[in-house]
């Protein structure tokens, strides 16, 4: 069986920690590089205890960030600051600009052709931060690029089979746009298996789904953001991306990636995964959109149009 090099940056944070906990798990890990600037050698020496295939391997600091990366097949950056209570997902949007700014180019630097799955908020913006980066550096690959936003995807399922009484394994509910706020639009009317919701449901559900976020940052009342579910979320988008490098020709995911489907240049909608990264998207999703869709969709349009090019702006200031 083939078995790939993952390397995880942030690997000590809240989301670092449980999702390399996480990746450490799965058979078709051979070597996990767990690289923070803080507390991760202890992280390492913890998870190096677990009986899985995978090696759990520490690096720390400026100096030892390209040997985290080098002979890598997938990177993945929660690095950052996170949410406080009060705080936008454009409040980190300074910090986190900065952070994966240089993440990104030592990415470009020493394994270019690796799948980046960018975690680190906001999503909207670190994304085309990154896609600039590695135009800068003369290895941009759109097909390898993706905000993580399988989150919103997994909330999504969960919140609608509770609603519908739906066996929760079994719900698929596509959620196109971004990864902030009303940028989240969960298409409801693609629900698999078929639900149907009353408009005052439809109202409930979507904005809950927006606001999930918010809904973990103020219970957790000042101890941090959703670190556990954006693991799992992230861990699941790690494992569809193994599956594909390793030849699975049945992955599908929703993700936040350059794309054709509107005339935004980054748009998060379902897509098949390959080796090589985005195989195809899933052009049907947009199509029949309910009235509320329609009407959300191009509501998002204007922010979501902004934080992109916030970003671009950022990479290119
Ligand atoms: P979250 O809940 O989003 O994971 P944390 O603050 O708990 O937020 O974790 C973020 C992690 O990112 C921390 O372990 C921090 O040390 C790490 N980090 C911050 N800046 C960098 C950087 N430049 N490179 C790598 N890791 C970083």
């Amino acid at each position: 069986q083939a078995s790939f090099k993952v390397a995880v940056l942030g690997a000590a944070g809240g989301i670092g920690q449980p999702l390399s906990l996480l990746v450490k798990m799965s058979p078709l890990v051979s070597t996990l590089h767990l690289y923070d600037i803080a507390n991760v050698k202890g992280v390492a020496a913890d998870l190096s205890h677990c009986n899985t295939p995978s090696e759990a391997l520490a690096f720390t600091g400026p100096e030892q960030l390209g040997d985290a990366l080098k002979g890598v097949d997938v990177v993945v950056i929660p690095a950052g600051v996170p949410r406080k209570p009060g705080m936008t997902r454009d409040d980190l949007f300074n910090i986190n600009a900065g952070i994966v700014k240089t993440l990104v180019e030592a990415v470009a630097d020493n394994c270019p052709d690796a799948f980046i799955h960018i975690i680190s908020n906001p999503v909207n913006s670190t994304v085309p931060i990154a896609a600039e980066v590695l135009k800068q550096k003369g290895v941009y690959n759109p097909k390898k690029l993706f905000g993580v936003t399988t989150l919103d995807v997994v909330r999504a399922n969960t919140f609608v089979a509770q609603k519908k009484n739906l066996k929760l394994i079994d719900v698929d509910v596509p959620v196109i746009g971004g990864h902030a706020g009303i940028t989240i639009l969960p298409l409801l009317s693609k629900t698999k298996p078929s639900a149907s919701f009353t408009d005052e449901e439809i109202e409930e559900l979507t904005v809950r789904i927006q606001n999930a976020g918010t809904e973990v940052v103020e219970a957790k009342a000042g101890a941090g953001s959703a670190t556990l579910s954006m693991a799992y979320a992230a861990a699941r988008f790690v494992e569809s991306s193994l599956r594909a490098l390793d030849g699975d020709s049945d992955v599908y995911e929703c993700s936040f990636v350059q794309s054709e489907l509107t005339d935004l240049p980054f748009f998060a909608s379902r897509i098949k995964l390959g080796k090589n990264g985005v195989e195809a998207f899933l052009n049907s999703d947009l199509q029949g959109l309910t009235d509320y869709e329609s009407k959300a969709l191009e509501a998002l349009k204007p922010e979501l149009r902004a934080s992109i090019e916030k970003g671009i702006a950022f990479a290119n200031k």
